[in-house]
Order: structure tokens, then C-alpha cells, then sequence
């Protein structure tokens, strides 16, 4: 019963890494076009399971999707197959990520990157439906100087393909003090920004991300019990980008028990639910919501709540927000 009312709701997507989330059969057939083996540990080579060890293990599944992702074929068809994915969960609207300086190796510039992209969404949504925009992550192990490249191309595309900039990467060997040259030039260009933080233990990144002013936080877990940075999140609205199965892979999180999504809806922060990487994590967002009530205990009204959050914090156009929020009000 549960599923059949997930499965049924109009829903929203806000962080998923591109790289992460693109199909198994997409690397297998890159790999024989290449006459490759498929290694023989080809499905661990791309998605973990809960008994990952740590984040470190997590960021190696990125490496085999990451090497078809240097064409503009590729990105373009990666971009199909995931609006594809998101039609098929009854997602409406899908914010997707991506690091421009990652698919550089083939010789792409960023420009062929993007338009790339843009292709690639011209096409899922015609047949799909479903509205995409892109985040531009920066990368925190890449320099400052690399990192501003990557926005002053990506401004050109703001804000129809590109609607805002992230930081991703390891979160403790490179805080995002070391970054924030990036955010000050985002914030001038008038970019908007969702910063990775507090993903496994880093409080001090989500304190620079709010000095920062950034609109959003990927994960936020580490917040968890502090009642005053909790506090500053929800008088700004900050939006919260949670992603439970991601985070109990990688750690972040031991399991529901302590998760902290109950307490950041009962604290009145804008938490929402997300995938992270689809393929990487194996999961999909109906997933993610059905745990959240069967394993997480969240109510109808809650689930609800979490999609009206991610409607508000979500880079979409105004009108487009308003059509939503006058369909999701018709469930209960
Ligand atoms: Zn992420």
C-alpha cells in the first residue's frame, strides 16, 4: 500500500551525480566496443552494498562510468537514460550533477561538455516530460584556478541549463575553506549554490557553507544534535539534501536508528529526500522515500512535507514551483 502511494506521487530530485547513476549495460557495451574484458568484478567495480566500508570504497565505483563519459555520444545518451529513469519513478523535476573537469579526457572542451548535456535534455524531455536543469560541482582536490574556469564557462548556461555550482569531492582532506574564491565569484555572477557538507563528520564545512550563504547543503548529516547550527539552517531556509542509502553506505550515518531525518522535519529545517548516485548506491528515489516510511518511520504527512521542502529550495522556475505545489496539495 505504501509503495503504491510513493510510486504515485509527483516527485522531485535534487541531487544526482550523472557519473554515478549511468546504466550497467552502458559500460558493459563500452567496454566490448573497445575489446575490453568485462572484469570480473565488474558489479563491484560500479555499486557498493551497505557493507561498503567507507566513503573512500564508494568513491571508487566513479572510475568505469567515468570513462565513457568523455564524448559527447555518451553524455548525451547518459542524460536520456536517466530523465528515462526519473519518468519511470514519477519524478517531475531532476536536478543533475556534474563535475565539467571530469570529462575533459577525451579532449572535450567545456563547451562541447554542455552542449553535450543540452542535447541530451532536449531529447529526455520531449520524450519524457520530465523538466531537468544541471549543477556544476567544482572539485575540492582541483585547483582554486581550475575550479573558476569551470564557472566562468558554465555562466554562459545559466540559468536554463545550469542552475546552480556545487563543491564535491573529499570533504576532510580539502574543506571548503580551500574554496572560497569559487562560491564569492558564483555569488557575483548571481549563480546560486548547493554546497556538499557535513557529509561524514565535517561540522566545520557546513559552518563555512552557511558564512558562505549557500542556499542549500548536500547531506548536512553532521549537524545532527546541534541545536544552534540547526537552528541558523532553519531561519534561513537552507535547504537539506538527504540521501539515506548513500549515507548509511558511506558511513555517514550507522542505519535509521540514528538517522537524523525525523528530527531535522521535526526541527523545521527543508530537508528533502535524493538518490546521490543511482547506480553507484543501487537505488532509485521511489526507494528512497518507501525506506523512509517503512524503515524510517515517516509519515504520510512527513513524506508530503519532504517533497513540498525540495519543491521550495529547488532551483526551478517560479511558475513551474507553483503548478507543483498545486498538484502535490491534492495528496494526502
Ligand atoms: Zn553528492
Amino acid at each position: 500500500m505504501n509503495r503504491a502511494w510513493i510510486e504515485s506521487l509527483p516527485k522531485i530530485e535534487l541531487h544526482c551525480h550523472l557519473d554515478g547513476s549511468v546504466h550497467r549495460s552502458r559500460i558493459r557495451a563500452f567496454l566490448a566496443g573497445r575489446g575490453e574484458a568485462l572484469p570480473a568484478d565488474f558489479d563491484r567495480r560500479i555499486s557498493v552494498s551497505e557493507d561498503c566500508p567507507s566513503l573512500t570504497e564508494y568513491l571508487r565505483c566513479f572510475e568505469l562510468p567515468l570513462r565513457w563519459l568523455q564524448t559527447e555520444e555518451g553524455l548525451e545518451q547518459a542524460v536520456i537514460d536517466l530523465l528515462r529513469d526519473a519518468e519511470k519513478e514519477n519524478t517531475r523535476y531532476i536536478e543533475i550533477r556534474f563535475a565539467p573537469a571530469l570529462h575533459l579526457e577525451g579532449g572535450l572542451s567545456y563547451d562541447q561538455v554542455f552542449r553535450a548535456l543540452e542535447r541530451g535534455r532536449a531529447q529526455g524531455e520531449k520524450e519524457t516530460g520530465v523538466l531537468c536543469r544541471f549543477i556544476v560541482c567544482a572539485m575540492r582536490h582541483h585547483s582554486e584556478a581550475q575550479n573558476l574556469s569551470v564557472l566562468e564557462a558554465a555562466q554562459r548556461y545559466f540559468p536554463d541549463l545550469i542552475c546552480a555550482a556545487d563543491l564535491a569531492g573529499d570533504e576532510n582532506a580539502f574543506p571548503t575553506t580551500l574554496h572560497t574564491a569559487f562560491f564569492r565569484r558564483a555569488q557575483a555572477l548571481g549563480i546560486p549554490y548547493t554546497i556538499h557538507s557535513g557529509e561524514t563528520g565535517n561540522k566545520a564545512n557546513i559552518v563555512t557553507a552557511l558564512e558562505l550563504n549557500a542556499q542549500r547543503l548536500g547531506h548536512g548529516i553532521a549537524m545532527a544534535g546541534d541545536a544552534e547550527l540547526t537552528e541558523r539552517c532553519r531561519e534561513r531556509g537552507v535547504g537539506i539534501e538527504m540521501c539515506p542509502t548513500s549515507n548509511f553506505q558511506t558511513k555517514a550515518s550507522a542505519g535509521w536508528a540514528e538517522y537524523p531525518l525525523k528530527a531535522y522535519l521535526a526541527a523545521g529545517l527543508k530537508a528533502s529526500l535524493n538518490t546521490d548516485n543511482r547506480t553507484v548506491s543501487r537505488t532509485d528515489l521511489n526507494r528512497e522515500y518507501l525506506r523512509a516510511m517503512e524503515e524510517g518511520g515517516c509519515s504520510r504527512a512527513e513524506i508530503l512535507t519532504l517533497l513540498k521542502n525540495a519543491c521550495d529550495v529547488s532551483f526551478a522556475p517560479a511558475e513551474w514551483k507553483r503548478q507543483y505545489l498545486k498538484e502535490l496539495a491534492e495528496y494526502r
